[in-house]
Order: structure tokens, then C-alpha cells, then sequence
């Protein structure tokens, strides 16, 4: 059998966009990825699914799999032919032991790669607004570990670090941050030196700290700062305020958990980070096309017979797409029908296939699509409506009262999926006002069916639509309702509720 390939993969310091192309070209192709914990979900993401992933992750005091056995997993899986990725934090040549995982591969004459990272040392300050060289303070950066072996005093030589005035970066540095400050002060450095830690920079949850080498070890205690952090020491962190665009975000220090289906969530996840916000993405519900459908190709055969074709969701746009695709149906089937579409995104959607909605209602929900239809339909006009198994009833209610023909067929139906429970109750322990994302009465249901018995008081919901809200009023969840069935109106809310 041919040998396989090792890339060694910086990840960067957690935020996606941090990920280097060539690492994600390596990343979509691996069949095997072997990664870190400091790795972020999202960056693991990019590996297809049928990749196996192994967990190797380090804690600080006790390691998960040992470095020798990371390294014979490395070699016995390229020996089986695999492209293998070895994803590492920041750079993996940077205090992350990159190069005794390449050992083994040498003597074996693995061919391998390294694909350099943004290492934290540098990344983490940038995203609390700490140059880590500027031309008024200092003429060199220093970036030092502070793990040490158990039971050995630190090896670090503070007189020199001292004596050269440079910006020193310490990484791993938070449980030995007494010694640290410490060590610098009596080796002479200036009790007031501006200093700054910044926990799980560049992501969601990033906290600093700034402040004099005399408080930080304290102030660190009491904000209980814990790993992953950088410690920066040097008057560049005095540059932190002015320069700290990424606190001054408007959603910064907000916590929301993104509830819709897989394939629909990216977007709005996406806009929310790029607020600040640090966004759990945990979808807790799925779309299934209904893939044998007879009443619906039935009513493909007998598209003639119909004046109008509508659709409530963008999931319905696809489905019904997909399933003419798939079916060897030709689009053109649809060249004299009539189009509506619920909203903007639906219609947006409808775009993707080359086609523009005749009809948006101007208000986006069942109610004034039904009634907007209802005068727009002619009198033996027929209406066929394509949307989810089980949705609601308003708008079938509209086109009977009116007594307008019309066929209402499911074409996908929607099912719950188990959440991480444990997860999301500690990120609604941790903090209370978290939001929760609700884009349709299924997220609220699945929310729940997921959650079990939990204090629903301590969440805010975000739902699109009267219908979405009721049924997070049912359960006692308090509540902001979406003015519109679109991301941007969502966000509005947002930075309404931020600004009340
Ligand atoms: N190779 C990595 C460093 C590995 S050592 C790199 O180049 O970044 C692990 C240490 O990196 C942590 O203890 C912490 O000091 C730092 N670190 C990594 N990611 C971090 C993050 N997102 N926020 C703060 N510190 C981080």
C-alpha cells in the first residue's frame, strides 16, 4: 500500500478566519485529522464528516494521549495510506512540540508538510488592542513559556529579560503568573509597568485584564481568568484601550445561541460573530425531504392547471429544486406559472434559480402572503402551496374563507435533534440574559423537547414572527419579536434590545 501524507496545521488561535487557505485546503481533504484542544469546533468543521477525528487534547496538568503515542498515531495512520492532518493550536512550531511529532514520520520517511499558523502570541494582544512592538516603546518582542515541569521551579532568566526592555509575550503562563510577576519585579523591573492577560482571545468569550505588574496576579485571581491566556508585559499594553476595537463591538460580551437547522444557521451565526457576539451554533432541528412524494408529482404533471405556485420558506425553495432536479423534471415546466414567496429570503432564494417571485407580500408572514394571493389569484385560478408537513393553518384558513382552489403539499418535514444539554446549561449558568435564537415554532419546541426542565426564565428569546413568539410565551421564555422573517431584521432587534 502507498504511504500516506502528514500535514502538520497551524489552526491559529481559535477564530475561523484565522485559519490559513492552505490549512483549510488540507483540512477538506484529510481523511484522518488528528487535533488539539485548543482547536475550535468550527475550524474542525471544515474536515468533510466522513473524516475520523481524534481527540488528542492536552490539558495542562495531565495529558489526554501522551506525545509518544500522538506521534505513533501520526505514523501508523499515514502507514495505512492516509492524508493525515495533524491540527495544532496557533503555530505548530511555536511551544507546541510540533517538531518531536515530526520525528517519528522522518525516520519512517513519511513525506509531511508543515503548514504554518497565527500564533497566539502575536494574534491574542492584536485582538485586545496591544501592538506588541511600537516604534515609541520598545525595540523587541520576547515570546516565553511559562510551563514548567512538576515539581521544578521556572526556567526563565528574568534579569536578562529585564535588561533588554523589550514586550515580553508569556504563553502558558497562567498558573505559574505569580512566579512571573514576581520573578520580573525582583529581577528590577518597575512595579508599575503596565501588564495586560487576555483569556481565549480572538474568540467569542475573549476577557482582558490591564493593569500594573504589581496587580495582575490578583486581579487575575478575582476575575478568575483561566488557559487559554497570553500575558503581555510592557508599556505597549498601555496602547490596549484606544486600540481595542474588538471590545467595542456592539454585540462584545453578549452571549447567543443559534438554534436554526445546519444548513440554513451559517449566515445569521456569521453576522452575529462579526458583531462580537460569541455564538453557540446548536441546531435543534433537522430538514428531511419527503423523497417519495406521489401527491407531488402529481401535481408537477398537472403544473398547467395552476395559476399560482407559492412558498413560506426558504427550505421549501430548495427542496422543491432539488426534487426536479433530481427527478429529471426541466425547470422550464414552470415558464407560464406564477411565483410568490413568503419574504425577502425566500425570494432570495428563488434568485439562486434564476427566478424572480411575482408576488412578496409586503408584511413576510402566512397571513398577508394568503391574503395578498387571495386578491391577486383569478377567479378559477388555482393556487399550489409547497411547504413544510405539519405548518400552519392560518393561511389554508385564508384561501377557504376566501373559497380559492388551492393544494397544500408537504414537501419536507422538520425533526428535532438532541442539543449538547450539558453545554448549553453551562452557558445559561454562566451568564444570565443569554439569548437564544428562535426562527421558527419548531426551534422553540426543539429547544425545549432538548432542554428538559431547565429555568427558562434565564434565557431571552430572539423569534421571527407572532407565531414563533407564542410559542416561546407558552414556556415562559421571555421574549423580543423579529419584525421580519430576515437576518437583518433579527440583528436589528439585537442592537434595539442592546440600546434600551
Ligand atoms: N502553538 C501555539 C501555542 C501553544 S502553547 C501558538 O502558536 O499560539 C498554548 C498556549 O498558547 C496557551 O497556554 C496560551 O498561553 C496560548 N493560547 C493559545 N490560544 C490562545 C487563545 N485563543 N487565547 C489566549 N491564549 C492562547
Amino acid at each position: 500500500m502507498s504511504k500516506g501524507f502528514v500535514a502538520l496545521v497551524g489552526a491559529g488561535p481559535g477564530e475561523l478566519g484565522l485559519l490559513t487557505l492552505r490549512g483549510m485546503e488540507f483540512l477538506k481533504k484529510a481523511e484522518v485529522v488528528v487535533y488539539d484542544r485548543l482547536v475550535s469546533e468550527e475550524i474542525l468543521r471544515i474536515s468533510s464528516e466522513s473524516a475520523l477525528k481524534i481527540d488528542v487534547g492536552k490539558k495542562s496538568s495531565y495529558h489526554l494521549v501522551g506525545q509518544e503515542k500522538i506521534n505513533e498515531i501520526l505514523l501508523k495512520e499515514a502507514l495505512r495510506g492516509k492524508r493525515v492532518v495533524r491540527l495544532k493550536g496557533g503555530d505548530p512550531f511555536l511551544f507546541g512540540r510540533g517538531a518531536e511529532e515530526l520525528e517519528l514520520l522522518v525516520q519512517n520517511n513519511i513525506p509531511f508538510e508543515v503548514v504554518p499558523g497565527i500564533t497566539s502570541a502575536i494574534s491574542v494582544p492584536s485582538y485586545a488592542g496591544i501592538p506588541v512592538t511600537h516604534r515609541d516603546f520598545c525595540s523587541s518582542v520576547h515570546i516565553i513559556t511559562g510551563h514548567k515541569k512538576a515539581n521544578e521551579p521556572l526556567n526563565i532568566d528574568f534579569e536578562s529579560l529585564v535588561k533588554i526592555g523589550g514586550t515580553l509575550v508569556f504563553l502558558m503562563g497562567v498558573s505559574s503568573l505569580k512566579q512571573i510577576t514576581d520573578g520580573l519585579i525582583d529581577a528590577g523591573m518597575d512595579k508599575k509597568m503596565t501588564t495586560a492577560i487576555v483569556e481565549n482571545g480572538t474568540r467569542g468569550n475573549q476577557r482582558k485584564i490591564v493593569t500594573t505588574i504589581e496587580s495582575l496576579f490578583e486581579e487575575t485571581v478575582k476575575k478568575d481568568i483561566k488557559s487559554p491566556a497570553v500575558v503581555i508585559v510592557g508599556e505597549v499594553c498601555a496602547l490596549s484601550e484606544k486600540y481595542d476595537w474588538h471590545a467595542k463591538k456592539i454585540l462584545s460580551g453578549e452571549k447567543i445561541i443559534v438554534t436554526r437547522p445546519k444548513s440554513s444557521g451559517g449566515t445569521l451565526s456569521s453576522y452575529l460573530k462579526e458583531l462580537g457576539a460569541d455564538v453557540y451554533d446548536s441546531p435543534c432541528v433537522e430538514i428531511h425531504e419527503i423523497l417519495k412524494n406521489e401527491i407531488l408529482e402529481k401535481a408537477i404533471e398537472n403544473i398547467k392547471g395552476y395559476e399560482w405556485l407559492a412558498f413560506t420558506s426558504r427550505n421549501g425553495v430548495k427542496v422543491f429544486f432539488n426534487y426536479l432536479k433530481n427527478n429529471k423534471k426541466d425547470f422550464r415546466i414552470l415558464k407560464d406559472i406564477k411565483i410568490a414567496a413568503i419574504g425577502k429570503p425566500t425570494a432570495d432564494s428563488l434568485n439562486e434559480y434564476g427566478i424572480f417571485a411575482d408576488f412578496i407580500p409586503e408584511i413576510y408572514d402566512g397571513k398577508h402572503l394568503g391574503e395578498g394571493l387571495c386578491e391577486l389569484v383569478n377567479k378559477q385560478g388555482k393556487i399550489l402551496l409547497l411547504r413544510a408537513l405539519k405548518g400552519s393553518k392560518e393561511i389554508i384558513n385564508i384561501f377557504e374563507k376566501a373559497g380559492k382552489k388551492f393544494n397544500d403539499i408537504a414537501i419536507y418535514e422538520t425533526s428535532y435533534i438532541n442539543m449538547n444539554k450539558d453545554k448549553i446549561e453551562q452557558l445559561i449558568n454562566e451568564k444570565n440574559d443569554i439569548y437564544v435564537t428562535f426562527t421558527s415554532v419548531s426551534t422553540v419546541e426543539g429547544f425545549v423537547k432538548s432542554m428538559g426542565k431547565i429555568d427558562f426564565t434565564k434565557i431571552i428569546g430572539i423569534c421571527i414572527g407572532n407565531q414563533t413568539a407564542e410559542a416561546a410565551r407558552k414556556y415562559a421564555i421571555k421574549y423580543y419579536i423579529s419584525d421580519e422573517a430576515t437576518i437583518e431584521s433579527i440583528i436589528k432587534k439585537f442592537l434595539e434590545v442592546k440600546n434600551d
